[in-house]
C-alpha cells in the first residue's frame, strides 16, 4: 500500500490517504481523479467531515481537487480549507460555521452560502467566480482581505466586523445588507457594477478605493464614514443618509475621464463634502 506523497509546509501537513494505483497521489490530490469519479471523491470527503464532527476535531483540508459538493452541516469546530480547488458547484447553504477559513482557494463555478451562519469566516486570498451569500449572517468577524470576486451577491446579509480591504469585485451586490460594526474597504477595487442600495452601515473606512459604477441609493451611514482618496467614476448617493457623526467624506473624482458622474440628489448630510 502506497501513501499519497502530498505534503504542505505551513501548516505542517502530510496526506495519509492511500495513493491511487499507478499514481503517487490520492483521490483528493490527483488533479484528474475527480473528473471521472466525482461521487467517490464527494463520499470520501463527507466521511472525513463526519469523522471530524464525531471526534469534535478541527478539519484541515489542503490542496484537494473537489467536484460538485453539497454540504449542509453544523460545524462546531474550526474548518480550514487551504489552496483547495473547488472545480464544480459548491453548496454550503444553511450551514453553520463556528470558524471557517478558505485560504487561497479557487471556486471555479457557483459557490452558494445562502442563509449560512458564520461566527468567524475568512476567504482571504481566495477566488470566487460566482458566489451567493444572500441572507447569510456573519456574527463576529468576516475577513475578505484580498479576495477576488467575479460576481458576488451579499443581499440581505448581516455583518458584524468585516474587512474587504484589497478585495476586487467585477460585479457585486450588497442590497439591504446590514453592517452592525466597522466595515473596511481600504484599497478595494469595484471594477464593474456595485450595488449598496438600502445598505445600512456603521463605521466605514474606505481609503484608496475604486468604484466604477456604484449605487448607494437609500443607503444609511450611521457612524463615521470615510472615503478618502477614493475614486468614483459613476456614483449615485441619491436619498442616502449620512448621520451627523460623519466628520468628513472626500470624494476624489477622476477628472481625466469625462464619463464621471456623481449624483447626490436628496443626500442627507451635515458633513463637509469635498469633491476634489
Ligand atoms: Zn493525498
Amino acid at each position: 500500500m502506497t501513501i499519497c506523497e502530498f505534503k504542505y509546509d505551513s501548516p505542517k501537513y502530510q496526506c495519509k490517504e492511500q495513493a491511487i494505483p499507478g499514481s503517487r497521489l490520492c483521490i483528493f490530490h490527483d488533479e484528474d481523479y475527480y473528473k471521472n469519479n466525482p461521487q467517490v471523491v464527494f463520499d470520501k470527503l463527507k466521511e472525513q467531515i463526519h469523522k471530524s464532527i464525531t471526534d469534535k476535531k478541527h478539519l484541515l483540508i489542503i490542496g484537494y481537487y473537489l467536484p460538485n459538493i453539497v454540504i449542509i452541516d453544523n460545524f462546531t469546530f474550526p474548518v480550514y480549507f487551504i489552496q483547495v480547488k473547488f472545480c464544480g458547484n459548491v453548496d454550503f447553504s444553511q450551514s453553520r460555521f463556528s470558524e471557517v477559513t478558505f485560504m487561497s482557494c479557487e471556486f471555479s463555478k457557483n459557490a452558494k452560502f445562502s442563509e449560512a451562519e458564520f461566527q468567524k469566516a475568512s476567504f482571504s486570498g481566495s477566488l470566487l467566480q460566482d458566489a451567493v451569500f444572500d441572507e447569510s449572517k456573519f456574527t463576529n468577524k468576516a475577513d475578505f482581505v484580498g479576495t477576488k470576486f467575479n460576481k458576488v451577491s451579499f443581499n440581505r446579509c448581516t455583518f458584524h466586523l468585516s474587512n474587504f480591504s484589497g478585495a476586487t469585485f467585477r460585479e457585486a451586490s450588497f442590497t439591504s445588507t446590514k453592517f452592525t460594526a466597522r466595515a473596511e474597504f481600504n484599497s478595494s477595487d469595484f471594477i464593474g457594477k456595485a450595488t449598496f442600495h438600502q445598505t445600512e452601515f456603521q463605521e466605514v473606512s474606505c481609503e484608496n478605493g475604486v468604484f466604477y459604477k456604484v449605487d448607494f441609493t437609500n443607503a444609511h451611514f450611521n457612524a463615521k464614514s470615510e472615503f478618502i482618496q477614493t475614486r468614483f467614476q459613476e456614483a449615485n448617493f441619491s436619498d442616502s443618509n449620512f448621520h451627523d457623526e460623519v466628520p468628513l467624506m472626500q470624494l476624489c473624482i477622476d477628472i481625466v475621464s469625462n464619463r464621471n458622474s456623481v449624483s447626490l440628489e436628496h443626500l442627507v448630510t451635515k458633513l463637509t463634502l469635498i469633491i476634489a
